[in-house]
């Protein structure tokens, strides 16, 4: 892609079923950053996984967003048509030497509590087999987030190498996103805060690839009484497409647009494209709660 803009933004979903009310808050946190810096906003299906994706899910998403007003602009850009773009990437690093092949069962891996002991970096296994992990530096990565503020992380002590291809042979998220993100021309990217810790992982695999780095805001994720992040996994609803307005004017209430301000009663009736406009023209990133998660009452 070509084109060239001070910011550019992104939502990019995983069709593993419909969009939910954290869906929605991630969507409209990226549309809004990018509308009030009059960037553009782009959408990318992040359809790496077929296995978990139901063959509907895409294009409910695609309509969900129509009815919600949140339009993107260009094509919709479908990982699972990219990946020659990944092939090439991984072997950019295979031929510096970067990568090698893991045949560490689930269990081995999680009795490391969450940091790879890199045991298979110097076996030299058959690179046909396995995952391939990347070799990460003993360094800090370090960025600024605009919401959460300062981050930092060592990627081998607080991470270890990390796959960049499944066992089963698909690409994993972190070299798909990155590549992408580059293609895409991204500048500015507003996720949910469970890919803050993602993030050095992404910044190294940018820094290798030769990318620029980009503009970082990771919001709360919303989660249910016990904790977890809604998901499909957890039974969250999915939207109610005949009732965007309610729930665009909640998902503000969360994101902390209504903070310090009388909301206009207007909007309890506006159309999602009044609310959106209203919305853009309010947007206060730093309102945003700089918190990891917020729990959702139970029924909203
Ligand atoms: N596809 C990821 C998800 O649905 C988001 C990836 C990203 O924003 O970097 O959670």
């Amino acid at each position: 892609m070509s084109n060239k803009a001070d910011y550019i933004g992104r939502f990019a979903p995983s069709p593993s079923g419909p969009l939910h009310f954290g869906s929605l808050v991630a969507a409209l946190a990226s549309y809004l950053d990018a509308r009030s810096a009059q960037g553009l906003w782009l959408l990318r299906m992040e359809d790496l996984d077929p296995a978990r994706e139901p063959p509907e899910a895409s294009v409910q998403i695609l309509s969900t967003l129509e009815a919600f007003g949140l339009h993107w602009d260009g094509p919709v850009l479908y990982q699972s048509q990219r990946l020659g773009a990944y092939a090439d990437a991984l072997a950019n690093l295979q031929e510096r030497g970067l990568i090698y092949s893991c045949d560490c069962s689930r269990v081995q891996i999680q009795a490391m509590g969450g940091v790879y002991d890199n045991r298979c970096r110097l076996r030299q296994l058959q690179q046909t087999a396995g995952a391939l992990r990347i070799v990460v530096p003993d360094e800090i990565f370090e960025f600024v987030d605009t919401i959460q503020g300062p981050q930092q992380q060592n990627l081998l002590r607080e991470c270890g190498d990390f796959v960049l291809r499944r066992k089963d042979g698909l690409f994993a998220y972190q070299l798909a996103v990155v590549v992408d993100d580059a293609f895409q021309n991204i500048t500015h990217i507003v996720r949910g805060s469970d890919l803050l810790d993602s993030t050095p992982r992404q910044l190294y695999l940018q820094k290798l690839l030769g990318f620029p780095s980009l503009h970082y805001a990771h919001i709360p994720v919303a989660v249910n009484n016990e904790g977890q992040k809604l998901s499909k996994q957890h039974f969250a609803a999915p939207l109610d497409l005949q009732q965007p307005t309610t729930q665009l004017l909640a998902a503000l209430q969360f994101l902390g647009q209504f903070s310090g301000r009388h909301p206009d009663p207007h909007l309890a009736t506006a159309s999602p494209t009044e609310l959106l406009v209203w919305g853009a023209a309010h947007w206060d990133i730093q309102a945003v709660p700089k918190l990891a998660t917020i729990p959702l009452q139970s029924g909203s």
